[in-house]
């Protein structure tokens, strides 16, 4: 989930995030937002996280990570997706301490669709649990205390507070009544960086060029450059593709979201970023298990 190496719009190179760190020290990089993929027929913008953190306080060393979609073909999008792939809701917990009783999220990609179990290959489960019902709900981990974004929502919607802990490389408590932010015209450098956050409110589905796009009625402020305060309305981009693979009904079928009717949307996220162009305040996509939509 993170590039090996990035642009850096200060020292005009390509450098790796221990470069990145000596470089920030050095006051010769002034931002962790100044970086930009290296592929100089993509670059978007890309953050190195943790940077601006004093080294006490980092859970992890500075990396870095895209917050806009590769452009197509970009060799780094295939790179920053490769290690992604942790196969079940614990190993998103590795090295985490879990032991304190709070509740966990559940990351792991939901079951493929229906249609494709046909196909032999797909996973050596070791336990087919003989009575489960195909109606239940998500296969909702054995665990109680993980959970998924749609149960947290509804939680958090009822009133419910309890401690949740954020899986690697954030591994921070927060109470559930915390990690949701109403998204509400703050200033995206306001936001707590480098860790996740359930950003909520109404939103407009549209279709857009090759996909779809999740346009928030809200805006978020961007004043970072000093000339100009940008208002933005933040959104989310979801190619036609990762529609066609969903591994749920409502989002291969979100043409029947989309219209005049704003949605209540909620999405599990880094803080949003600008995109390099300056145009957009984006969440980036990462799954639909990081996203909750109430029609
Ligand atoms: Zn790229």
């Amino acid at each position: 989930m993170t590039l090996s190496t990035a642009y850096s719009i200060d020292l005009n190179k390509d450098i790796n995030a221990e470069d990145a760190d000596i470089a920030f020290q050095k006051k010769e990089i002034s931002s962790q937002k100044d970086f930009r993929c290296p592929n100089e027929k993509c670059r978007i913008a890309v953050t190195c996280a943790n940077l601006e953190k004093p080294k006490v306080a980092r859970k992890v060393d500075p990396y870095f990570r895209s917050v806009e979609d590769h452009s197509e073909n970009c060799p780094f999008a295939v790179e920053e997706a490769r290690d992604i792939k942790p196969e079940t809701s614990d190993s998103y917990y590795d090295g985490v301490d879990t032991t304190k009783g709070n509740t966990l999220i559940n990351l792991a990609p939901p079951p493929p669709k229906p249609q494709d179990s046909e196909s032999t290959d797909v996973k050596p489960s070791k336990k087919p649990s003989p009575q489960s019902s195909s109606k239940r709900k998500d296969s909702e981990h054995n665990n109680d205390r993980t959970k998924r974004i749609s149960s947290l929502v509804t939680s958090f919607l009822n009133g419910e507070n309890f401690d949740v802990t954020l899986p690697h490389p954030y591994a921070e408590d927060i109470s559930l009544q915390d990690l949701f932010i109403e998204i509400n015209g703050q200033d995206i450098s306001d936001l707590d960086q480098d860790t996740l956050r359930i950003y909520y409110g109404e939103a407009w589905i549209n279709t857009v060029y090759n996909g779809y796009q999740i346009r928030f009625g809200n805006d978020f402020l961007d004043a970072s450059q000093s000339d100009k305060e940008l208002r933005k309305q933040p959104t989310l981009y979801i190619h036609r593709d990762k529609i066609k693979d969903a591994p749920y009904k409502k989002y291969r079928e979100i043409r029947n979201l989309i219209g005049p009717k704003k949605k209540d949307v909620f999405i599990l996220s880094h803080a949003p970023a600008l995109s390099a162009d300056g145009k957009y305040i984006n969440f980036t996509f990462t799954g639909f298990q990081y996203l909750e939509v109430i029609a």
